[in-house]
């Protein structure tokens, strides 16, 4: 047996590399006698082929350069002339020597090209989210066309692209350097990148020869216990139906919407509460109603000190876990304690209450050498610049005001 580089062409033949001339125009007659077009309409390119196959082992010089370099012997041997990257992409392939490997927009999976994945987001809400929810989403999407059976018109409309033969893409070969040529694939402008073009009489009337057409779909969503932020839920090969296409998916990315009430952090919940002072020293318990609608009352025993901002928590009242619903997490509470207002009780009741309550801290000791100032009531909403401050006092001069500014002044007065 010869020793070849590629034996690609002589597999179209039928023949063995070692075959005579005889052997390959043997061969040659008895395929073209089968796919000749004139004879067999449903041949595709094959009779292309096995002429280019035959065209190149019966030329010696061809011959030569393709058994001791494969098909790139052929192309920068100048195996040339209109059309030939046509037959090159036909039997070696769309990529460019395995180096530069263009990749096909045909997948692997027998050829069928898989349709674009269409994303929707789904807006919804904890309580959605904490109960399970089954909602209806109804969508436009394509259909292939039940008239004319995704063809897009009678059998036999349908007719070659004649600019790409039918490829749908056009493939330009450009020589970089001596022994260094780039591939590039475009899509056919003629007919879209389809391979095939309809006249105009011929298309179909129901889709106008686009072989799909608009169809509304309702999908059942089923929102599960648990589920998060950012999920996807999806339906496989549900979005856009068109020819020689595997569709794609429809696919919903759950969007989260925020909550009056209850803020979510994995499957902990946390809520803010207000209790007065009263709650805050003595116990106290309140009621919650839930994101599933149950009223919980919460408990915090007497002889338990709550202070302002901080946190408590129930334990299991938090969000259901996805896919395990009866597991929780838990529900933080934080706690905003609201002190009573001026003149809330009389100033002899304070004295009583001042005996209830743990005892003062250390008072200072007043000497000669300390100064006594007041406390005043201040207003945030006033921000607490200098100038507000200045007009407090009512003293405005920049001149009196020293190193200390003018508030020290006024202490002293
Ligand atoms: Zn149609
Ligand atoms: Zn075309």
């Amino acid at each position: 047996m010869a020793n070849v580089a590629d034996t690609k062409l002589y597999d179209l033949l039928g023949v063995s590399p070692s075959a005579s001339e005889n052997e390959l125009k043997k061969a040659y007659r008895k395929l073209a006698k089968e796919y000749h077009p004139d004879k067999n309409p449903n041949a595709g390119d094959k009779f292309k082929e096995i002429s280019f196959a035959y065209e190149v082992l019966t030329n010696p010089e061809k011959k030569d350069l393709y058994d001791r370099y494969g098909e790139q012997g052929l192309r920068e041997g100048g195996g040339g002339g209109a059309g030939m990257e046509d037959i090159f992409s036909h039997i070696f392939g769309g990529g460019l020597f395995g180096f530069m490997g263009g990749q096909s927009s045909k997948s692997r999976n027998g050829g069928r090209r898989r349709g674009e994945d269409m994303i929707h987001p789904l807006k919804v809400s904890l309580e959605d989210l904490y109960n399970g929810k089954t909602t209806k989403l109804q969508l436009s999407k394509n259909v292939l066309c039940s008239a004319c059976n995704g063809q897009g018109g009678k059998t036999g409309a349908v007719q070659k692209c004649s600019t790409c033969r039918g490829r749908g893409m056009r493939i330009m070969i450009r020589q970089l350097a001596p022994g260094m040529v780039q591939q590039m694939q475009s899509v056919c402008t003629d007919c879209n990148g389809e391979g095939e073009v309809i006249h105009e009489k011929d298309r179909c009337k129901e889709c106008d020869g686009r072989k799909v057409c608009k169809e509304v779909k309702v999908l059942e969503v089923h929102v599960d216990k648990g589920m998060k932020h950012g999920q996807k839920i999806t339906f496989s090969g549900e979005a856009d139906q068109s020819p020689n296409t595997e569709p794609g998916d429809i696919i919903l990315v759950l969007q989260e919407k925020d909550h009056e009430e209850f803020r979510r952090d994995g499957n902990d919940l946390h809520i803010g509460h207000k209790i007065g002072l009263v709650e805050a020293l003595c116990g106290f318990q309140f009621m919650l109603t839930h994101l599933d609608g149950r009223h919980l009352v919460i408990k915090y025993p007497p002889g338990k000190v709550v202070e302002p901002g901080s946190i408590r928590v129930v334990r299991g009242e938090g969000m259901p876990q996805y896919r395990n619903p009866f597991e929780k997490g838990d529900l933080f509470i934080k706690f905003d304690v609201q002190f009573p207002e001026n003149g809330w009780i009389s100033t002899e009741k304070l004295s009583e209450l001042e005996d209830l309550l743990p005892s003062r801290t250390e008072v200072p000791v007043i000497s000669a050498d300390t100064e006594e100032v007041d406390l005043q009531d201040f207003d945030m909403s006033q921000g607490s610049s200098g100038g507000h401050r200045r007009e407090a006092y009512n003293d405005s001069s920049d001149e009196e005001g020293g190193p200390h500014g003018p508030g020290v002044q006024c202490a002293h007065q």
